[in-house]
């Protein structure tokens, strides 16, 4: 079926810090701990994960601010989720979980450390918070948004539901708890179109990803109504761009995520969430390969794999690169900056996200 555009009434025209600003991030301090031969010998395990993509000369610099973070963990009772887009210093050195969105939130559901630190942008730490609502939540930057969250608020949502009424509302993750506190149920790129099917009508709004809906469309017979947001990450990528790229490496392995263009997803070999593109690489080992996502994935999948050759078209996401070592020093250090979801959202989103974990356990 074909998608419903009837959404376009709904096009946006917003700010793409929409989501972002709540509070000013301060100068970075400095840890109490230098690179000395101990430590570089204490951390040499460490080390070893990342050498692959992590210079000596970068390593002289992470290294104290790894340890001073691993030590404040401890004291603190404190756990780092860390998703797929960020830096490999953080992911593999700090990180005690690490995937993508629905691994994460499933662990922050799970975990009884006292504080958990989201190493990630803003509306993944507030899905973090309504499935832990008595820990203490930090991210480390206030102002990490995401475009697709700013690009749909409650009102834009109750505005769908009074237009498509009947119709069940599945928002992506990457949404505000506030948008998601309008819906029916949450979904990831990994649970997608088991979601929208769970829900047994014969049409679903999907928002706010315009490309993930069209993506979904292809795999179900539900039809699907999509709203107009976008990553602005992956909109960047071009089929061109991917077929260039496959005429200048005779046997690439093109991978998409599905926040792609419909023609960068026709051009590849395989489309999937981030967790399923680490696993395709994983376990395919393909000599080249391109990850067609964030570009901090593909050097946290090849500190893993080094016998892959990664291309890489790097598109970075601005709002994932504010999250930095130093930052998680400091948020750990000053319980800094706590994220906090009014009660009576917390409870309808909460509702959404765990009729999500539920569906796709
Ligand atoms: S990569 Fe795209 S979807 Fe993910 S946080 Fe950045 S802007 Fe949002």
């Amino acid at each position: 079926m074909a998608l419903d555009t009837a959404h376009s009434a709904f096009t946006l025209d917003r700010p793409a810090d929409a989501c972002a600003p709540r509070a000013r991030t301060a100068e970075p301090v400095t840890p109490p701990f230098t690179f000395t031969p101990a430590l570089k010998r204490e951390l040499a395990p460490l080390y070893e994960r990342v050498k692959h993509v992590v210079t000596p000369m970068e390593w002289v610099h992470y290294a104290p601010l790894v340890k001073a973070i691993n030590e404040l963990k401890v004291k603190r009772n404190a756990v780092i989720l860390a998703h797929n887009y960020m830096t490999p210093e953080i992911f593999h050195c700090v990180g005690d979980f690490r995937g993508d969105s629905l691994q994460l939130a499933k662990e922050a559901s799970r975990t009884d450390a006292d504080v958990i630190v989201q190493a990630g942008v803003h509306f993944m730490a507030e899905t973090s918070k309504l499935l832990s609502p008595d820990k203490t939540v930090l991210i480390p930057d206030p102002l990490a948004g995401c475009s697709l969250a700013a690009s749909i608020t409650p009102e834009d949502v109750r505005a769908l539901r009074a237009a498509y009424p009947g119709v069940p509302i599945v928002t992506y993750v990457n949404t505000s708890a506030a948008v998601k506190a309008e819906c029916d149920i949450t979904c990831t790129s990994s649970n997608a179109v088991k979601i929208v099917e769970s829900l047994g009508a014969p049409r679903v709004l999907l928002i706010p990803d315009e490309y993930l809906a069209k993506y979904v469309q292809t795999k179900t017979k539900v039809e699907i109504i999509a709203w107009k947001g976008h990553c602005e990450v992956h909109e960047r990528f071009t089929g061109e761009e991917m077929e260039a790229m496959r005429a200048a490496e005779p046997g690439l392995k093109i991978i998409a995520h599905p926040e792609c263009p419909p023609d960068v997803i026709a051009a590849s070999d395989f489309t999937g969430s981030t967790a399923a593109m680490i696993d395709w690489v994983k376990t395919k080992r393909p000599p080249k390969v391109v990850l067609v996502t964030e570009c901090s994935m593909a050097s946290n999948v090849a500190a893993e794999a080094p016998d892959v050759e990664f291309i890489r078209p790097c598109n970075l996401c601005p709002h994932m690169k504010r999250i930095s070592l130093e930052k998680i020093y400091e948020a750990l250090l000053y319980n800094r900056y706590e994220v906090t979801v009014d009660a009576g959202v917390a409870e309808k989103a909460r509702r959404a996200v765990e009729r999500m974990v539920e569906a796709s356990a």
